[in-house]
């Protein structure tokens, strides 16, 4: 079973996306943290994000894993090296819209999203899933919230997370450009898909945002065309 989470960065997605996952036992996946790793690839080898030929290559000599650790955090492997730290850096962060857009990088990491996702049931999480790598995903959703609440959230998570030099001016100049390279792209751009139900988190808890999505969720497991699988 595959669920799908879409939205733009700091609606909520991953943290409720992992408690979700944790809830139902199904195995998490970020998919933006894959693109994060290939961009921080990119940063170490000097490769501009213009030089769309040689990311491809490196993209296509990459071995990227999720690997879970015994109390379920999610460890990110960049050629067996675990990079989760590393790939939340403001240097990837403001590269990684960039490399997202390339068509054939998007390729790759589809074919990769899509073998992950079948392995088992999984939560995934992401721009695009509900639109292109699982269109026919059991569920979907697309989280959202209020810009000014997206630029807080993402403040105190990476304050949490004891990024230096983080201020709001700048969350709020990262989450604009990628916002706009997200959605304007035109390969797999972040857009709700017709049958993703929609919330508006900017008002509501984490927990309040996961009962929602489960209530959702138990509500279509009573509907025939869920039980059908
Ligand atoms: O989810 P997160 O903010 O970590 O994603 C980082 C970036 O990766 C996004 O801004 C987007 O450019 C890209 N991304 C994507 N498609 C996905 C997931 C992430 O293009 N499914």
């Amino acid at each position: 079973m595959v669920i799908a989470i879409d939205g733009p960065a700091g609606a909520g997605k991953s943290t409720i996306a992992k408690l979700l996952a944790k809830k139902l036992s199904f195995t998490y996946i970020d998919t933006g943290a894959m693109y994060r790793a290939l961009t921080l690839k990119a940063i170490e080898r000097g490769i501009k994000t213009r030089n769309t030929k040689a990311l491809v290559a490196m993209a296509q000599d990459t071995l990227l894993d999720l690997a879970y650790t015994k109390d379920g955090s999610l460890r990110v492997l960049l050629d067996g090296r675990d990079v989760s730290a590393d790939i939340r850096s403001p240097g990837v962060t403001r590269f990684v819209s960039d490399i997202a857009k390339i068509k054939d990088i998007r390729k790759i990491m589809l074919s990769l999203q899509r073998r992950l996702g079948r392995e088992k049931d999984s939560v995934l999480d992401g721009r695009d899933i509900g639109t292109v790598v699982f269109p026919d995903a059991d569920k979907k959703f697309f989280l959202d919230a209020r810009f000014s609440e997206r630029v807080k959230r993402r403040y105190k998570e990476l304050k949490a997370l004891g990024m230096p030099g983080v201020t709001l001016k700048n969350i709020s100049v990262d989450l604009r450009n990628r916002d706009t390279i997200d959605s304007t792209r035109k390969c797999a751009p972040l857009r709700r898909a017709a049958d993703a139900i929609y919330i508006d988190t900017t008002k509501m808890t984490i927990s309040e945002v996961v009962r929602a999505l489960a209530g959702a969720l138990r509500r279509s497991a009573r509907s025939p065309i869920w039980t059908r699988r």
